[in-house]
């Protein structure tokens, strides 16, 4: 399982899947539909994926 969470500061939406890829499909809807990113670049998709990580273990 991988963890992402918005990349735009004090945005709290956050998303958790296996895979990376339907973590960057979701980031870019959630992008456009939250932010209004008409188009989410190579550059945005490089940093999202970027940001992808292992969720911390529950304390
Ligand atoms: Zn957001």
């Amino acid at each position: 399982m991988k963890q992402y969470e918005c990349l735009v500061p004090g945005c709290p939406w956050h998303t958790q899947s296996e895979h990376d890829a339907e973590i960057v499909r979701r980031a870019a809807d959630h992008l456009r539909e939250t932010h209004g990113e008409t188009v989410v670049r190579p550059e945005m998709v490089e940093r999202i994926k970027a940001r992808i990580h292992e969720p911390q273990p529950a304390q």
